[in-house]
Formats: C-alpha cells, structure tokens, sequence
C-alpha cells in the first residue's frame, strides 16, 4: 500500500486552476472541531465564514452544491455564538457546518431534486431531519447536486451540473447523493444529509473513500424528503469518520408521527456505545455475491483482504448464502419506477416549479412534463407505469415483490447465523465521466451489491478499506469500500463494528490533494487533549 498521507488527485483538464490554501480546520473530523467550539477556542461565525471562502474557492471546480444560503448561515453562526455566550444550552452540533441534499425540504429555500420540473419552488416548510438538525445546533450551509430525483448512480443525471470527484476530477462522485459525498470529501462541510433508496448513500460514499450509512427503513422521518419510491428511501449521512457518522445518525434518528412509516422504537446512544468493544461478532461472508459478474478483480481482492483484516480484528468469519440477491437488481427496476411513476405524479405544472402553457389541462401536464423531466426520469415513469398497468400488473409489478419477499428471507436465514453480513459496497471503483450514460444497465449496475439490501429494509453502512490504482488507464489511486450490513434496528452494532475496522485501518485521515497537495495537514491530536466525553 502506498503512503497514503496526502495521495495524488488529478486534475480535469481544464480545471487546472490554483487554488487558494484551505483553512486546516476545515479538514477535521467534526469531533475535533466540536470541543474547539465548545471550549470557546473558535467561534461558529469562523468557521462558517472559513467553510463559505472555501466552498466560493473549491466548489466551482467540484460542482458540489447547487445551493449556499450564505446570508441565512452567518445570521445563524452569530446567533449560536451569542446564544452559547450567553451560557444557553446549544446543542451537540451548535455551530457545525454541514449540507443537506437538494431532496430534503428546508423552508424558505429553493428545493430543486437536480430537475428542471422543481426550478423556482422555494419549501414552505422544513424536513424533520432539518427541524432535528438545527434542534443540535447545525448550520446548514446550503443544498447539494444530485441525480434527477436521485435516480441514478453518478449525479450525471443532475439536469444543472457535474459534480466531481475530489480524488480525480475526471471520474464521477457516485450517486444519486454525489453533491453531499463530494462535499465532506473536499473540505466544505463536516457533515452531509444524503437519501438512499438502493445506494444512493454507500455507493457515492464508496467512491469518495468516506463512511456513509442507512439506516433500518424506518429509523429516520421521511417527512420532507421528496419521494422517489417510498418504501425504500431513507435518509443517511456522510461523515469523516465513525464516530462522526455516528453522531450524525444519532441526530436524525427517533420516532415522528409526521411519517406514517416511522418507527416507534427509542434511539441508542450510537456514540457513547464506540466506546465499547462489539465483542466477537460472526460476520456473514456471502460467496455467491462475490461470484457475480460484474466485480472487479481488484475490487474483489481489496474485499477479501479486507476480510481477512476482520478475522484478524478478532470477527469470527462464517460462509452465508443469498441465493435470491442476484435478482435485486430486476426487481428493484420494478418496483423502484413503479412507486416513481405513482409519486412523481403530482409534477403536473399547476403546483409546483415549471409551468409550461398548453391548449387545455392535459396539454400543460404533456408540456410540463416533457419539458421538466431528464430521460432516465421519464424511462422510469414509462417502465414504471407499464410495470403497473392491467394485464401487465400480475406479470411485473407483484412478481418483483414477490422476489423482495424471497430477498428479505435469504437476510433473515442468515442473520439466524451471523450478526452482521460483509459485502463490497460497488463492483468497481468510481468511473469516468460518460462512460455509462449512454448504457442505462451498466450505469444500474453499480448498485449491485447495495440495492438487495434496501429490498430488505436493512441497516448498512460503507466504509473506506483501501486505495487502489485504476485499473485501465492513468490516474491516482481511487477509494474503494465494504459495507457491513445489520439485522434491523442493529444500527449501533453495525457502527462499533465499522470503528474496530476504521480504528485499525487510519484510511480515514487521508485527504485528497485537490484539498491541498502540501503535507502536513493531519490535526495533532495533542493539540485537542478533550475529544471524547464532549460531544
Ligand atoms: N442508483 C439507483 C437508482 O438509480 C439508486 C438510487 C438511490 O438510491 N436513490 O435508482
């Protein structure tokens, strides 16, 4: 493995542009920044203004965020220092930089889901996971680039931008979440808010060598997030480190009677339990999934040695089987565009965004719709709404939840086994521009491993576990991951397990020379004596 302290990134062509230095603070982990706060040594409204000169500095080159609420975030930096000056209760956040992605209402700003159809709405009201983030203190700096109502797997499918990857600004972020992984990646915020609906959280965080995680259907409100197919979304966090995703999930997690779907069970200290070992917990290693077409030699040998790493942490290895995974990716091409092509349906050009005039009613929503929607968007209502008709319901749409049903049991049979199950996150590491767009089933396939896992409703989480050279062509070495996925409601176990791993492998202090390509930016820790007990 090469030293990995600061590893080369390349530049696009054309975006060779010097940019200034980074503020070092800025590349913390929020756990080392919080007690900074905390204890008076800087101030919120420096470390929004840092965050903000930066995101003006980087972000044309990375394409990150669609939206900065500049204004609205300094009034709140002053406001939380004054609050905590005042020696006011400010919350575990209070004064965090973080993003939210362009699906999740927040009120009085522009929500846009990457489409043209949305230009223009402004929220009328704020997301739950919002209302639970500034409860804690967070600033909300601004909303980030996705795919068309989050339906793809590079944020290509933004109708707006590109986002790049910050390990090389010729490769893609991943998506749908690519805006929010990139902007943890390069320094702009702590923390981001991503939705995953069958891997629009792990997939971009595998690509951008940080950890990201989704929880249990059901751990985290709903109430807010645009939906794309509703009894699969949920929303997640990219964060530096674990104990940072940790204190992220914490957040956001909990009961809200705003979302019918929402779990009624309490929260566990997700943090407070890094504290403690797992123990020696079975993990599940699914054979048959690594046989796949489709994985990357490479990929595959960086897993098993990933694996191997686990054994040696102490985790007891197991063999399991899923023998109906195979078919996730078809049945969630069912099942996903058949809830679209229902939830999608209120974009008529009468309530929200574009209005484009037609000759009477059914000509508007024709416009509109035509005018306002992306391709893979209207490929999706198409195969959805085909996938839902008479005649063809019975032959599709029931038969892929059939297949779900068989995909849910083949989890259920195995954690009888073991307590937490191993997979790659991605069968490859993040691709080049262009290089799937014009292939929809290629571009679905890099979902393979993280969307049988949202038919089942799980927990998981991505983690960093290697940087590897490309394996065609030149260019730096890119991330590659590994989830680690739980029964339900076992988010904390699949976190500690994460830790053990994250704790031992380092990987989660590099950063990728688009940041700064000078050394030396690893935070002292002795500089910082309180990071734990703080939070
Ligand atoms: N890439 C998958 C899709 O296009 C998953 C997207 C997501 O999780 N939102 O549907």
């Amino acid at each position: 493995m090469p030293s990995l302290e600061c590893l080369p990134s390349r530049e696009a062509k054309g975006y060779q542009r010097k940019r200034k230095m980074i503020n070092p603070l800025l590349m913390q982990p929020a756990h080392r920044v919080l007690p900074l706060l905390r204890a008076g040594e800087i101030s919120s409204v420096e470390l929004v203004r840092a965050a903000l000169d930066w995101i003006a500095e980087a972000d044309p080159d990375l394409g990150a965020f669609l939206y900065v609420a500049e204004a609205r975030a300094m009034a709140r930096a002053i406001s939380i220092d004054k609050a905590r000056h005042q020696g006011e209760e400010v919350g575990p956040l209070a004064g965090l930089p973080v993003a939210l992605k362009d699906n999740m209402c927040q009120r009085d700003t522009p929500t846009t889901c990457g489409s043209r159809i949305l230009e223009g709405f402004r929220s009328p009201y704020d997301a739950t996971v919002v209302r639970k983030l500034e409860e804690a203190g967070a600033v909300i700096l601004g909303k980030c680039n996705m795919d068309e109502f989050a339906m793809g797997s590079s944020t290509e499918n933004s109708a707006f931008q590109q986002t790049r990857n910050p390990w090389d600004l010729e490769r893609v972020p991943g998506g749908s979440s690519g805006g929010s992984a990139a902007a943890v990646t390069a320094g702009e915020v702590y923390l981001s808010l991503g939705s995953d609906t069958g891997g629009s959280i792990r997939q971009p965080a595998s690509f951008c060598g940080l950890p990201g995680m989704k929880p249990t259907y059901g751990r985290v409100s709903r109430y807010g997030l645009v939906a794309f197919a509703s009894s699969l979304d949920q929303i997640g966090a990219f964060a530096r480190n674990i104990p940072d995703l940790a204190l992220a999930m914490q957040t956001i997690s909990g009961h809200d009677s705003l979302d019918s779907t929402s779990l009624p069970e309490a929260v566990p200290d997700y943090l407070g339990a890094l504290q403690r070992e797992p123990g020696a917990l079975r993990v599940g290693v699914a054979k048959d999934q690594l046989a796949l077409e489709g994985l990357s030699p490479s990929v595959r040998q960086i897993f098993e040695e990933a694996i191997a790493k686990l054994a040696g942490l102490g985790f007891l290895l197991e063999e399991v089987t899923l023998p109906h995974a195979s078919y996730g990716l078809p049945t969630y091409y069912l099942i996903a565009p058949a809830e679209c092509s229902a939830n999608l349906a209120r974009f008529d050009g009468i309530r929200y965004g574009l209005r484009e005039e037609g000759r009477d009613l059914f000509d508007q929503y024709c416009r509109t719709r035509r005018q306002g929607f992306g391709a893979e968007v209207r490929r999706r209502i198409m195969v959805g709404t085909y996938a839902l008709s008479a005649g063809y319901r019975e032959a599709f749409y029931l038969k892929a939840q059939k297949v779900r049903t068989l995909i849910r049991q083949d989890f259920t049979e195995a954690f009888k086994r073991v307590d937490l199950i191993a997979l790659p996150t991605t069968p490859t590491v993040a691709f080049r521009f262009g290089e799937r767009t014009e292939d929809p089933l290629s571009m679905y396939m890099a979902d393979l491993f993280t969307i049988p896992i949202s038919l089942a409703g799980l927990p998981a989480l991505s983690l960093p576990i290697d940087w590897i050279p490309p394996e065609e062509g030149e260019g730096p070495p890119m991330p590659v991951g590994m989830q680690l996925v739980g029964p339900a409601m076992a988010e904390t176990r699949v976190l500690q397990a994460a830790y053990c791993y994250e704790k031992s492998s380092g990987l989660h202090d590099l950063i990728p020379s688009f940041v700064n390509d000078r050394k030396g930016l690893r935070f002292d820790p002795q500089q910082c004596s309180q990071i734990w007990g703080q939070i």
